[in-house]
């Protein structure tokens, strides 16, 4: 509670976010069943010389009275109500799909990643659940890479982390997403099965203002090359925070600096005629 008694859980404003709740969960359950969502695509580039390492799928939802609804808001109520299993199943197909059209159309150095949710750790069986969706969809195992958030891992048992393993010897990689906000320790770092480090956009935002920050991205970087993870800054807005990032080491940005999540469209002609950013 918030202190000031029960009566709050009463309160008009509680109605009013429950009836939305409800109401965003009826729309997600049609918009699924009539192919409303979709996916946008936003490239994580090398440092060195700005060719793109991966792509990051990123749903988008433009409901037809209200216009886009952000993942920050029906995401979670895909988690609570587990609707995500559904929407996941669609998400993970439809960027393995896409990915493996643009690999056949000769785009094959880059790779695709798909955010997970603990939702899904809990429900899908992993490896057996990745490694049928991209067979369907015609896309070798090392083309693609799950992004799974810091505070996920924390609390993932045993045996999710095995099916982690198991997937890294197929070829999938893993990215730890959100770094630096979960508060995992170092040592249970290096005992997880990853290949990728995402730190957190709240740590390249304070890097230019409080030198303490760059100091912490500093040894971020310097355990990436300790435990040869590869280490992706997110969220670069500003030309000085691709400075500072480049400086300390860092390998890989993201970040609207370079450029914004895109369409499956904008992104196939850009980059299969190779001038992207
Ligand atoms: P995330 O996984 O941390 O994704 C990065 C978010 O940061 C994306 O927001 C992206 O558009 C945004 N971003 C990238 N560069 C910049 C930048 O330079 N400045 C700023 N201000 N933002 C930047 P988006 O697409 O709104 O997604 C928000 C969150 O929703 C994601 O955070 C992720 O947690 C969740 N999400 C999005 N798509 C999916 C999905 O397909 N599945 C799941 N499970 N979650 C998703
Ligand atoms: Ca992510
Ligand atoms: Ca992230
Ligand atoms: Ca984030």
């Amino acid at each position: 509670t918030d202190g000031r008694g029960i009566f709050r859980v009463y309160s008009p404003e509680m109605g009013s976010k429950m009836r939305r709740y409800h109401y965003l969960l009826e729309e997600m359950r049609l918009a699924l069943a009539t192919q409303n969502f979709s996916l946008s695509f936003q490239p994580i580039v090398h440092v060195e010389d700005c060719s793109i390492d991966y792509f990051e799928s990123l749903v988008r939802w433009n409901h037809p009275a209200e216009g886009m609804i952000t993942p920050g808001e029906f995401i979670p109520i895909a988690e609570e109500s587990n609707l995500i299993l559904e929407l996941g199943d669609w998400i993970l197909f439809e960027a393995c799909r896409q990915m493996a059209a643009w690999y056949n159309a000769g785009m094959r150095k880059v790779r695709i990643s798909v955010n997970i949710s603990a939702v899904q750790l809990k429900h899908r069986r992993m490896h057996q659940w990745v490694m049928q969706t991209i067979d369907k969809a015609g896309l070798p195992p090392s083309a693609l890479l799950l992004e799974i958030t810091e505070s996920c891992f924390i609390d993932a048992p045993q045996k999710v982390i095995e099916e982690f393993e198991k997937l890294r010897e197929d070829g999938v990689q893993i990215a730890i997403d959100d770094f630096g906000t979960g508060f995992s320790s170092l040592s249970t770092l290096a005992e997880l099965p990853i290949d990728v480090i995402k730190v957190d956009k709240l740590f390249i935002d304070q890097a230019n203002v409080n030198p303490k920050y760059d100091k912490i991205l500093n040894s971020i970087s310097e355990l990436g090359q300790h435990l040869n993870l590869k280490i992706v800054a997110e969220g670069v807005e500003q030309a000085q925070q691709f400075e500072l990032v480049k400086k300390l080491g860092i390998q890989c940005v993201q970040g609207y600096l370079i450029s914004r999540p895109e369409t499956s469209r904008n992104v196939g002609s850009k980059v299969l005629n190779s001038n992207f950013s």
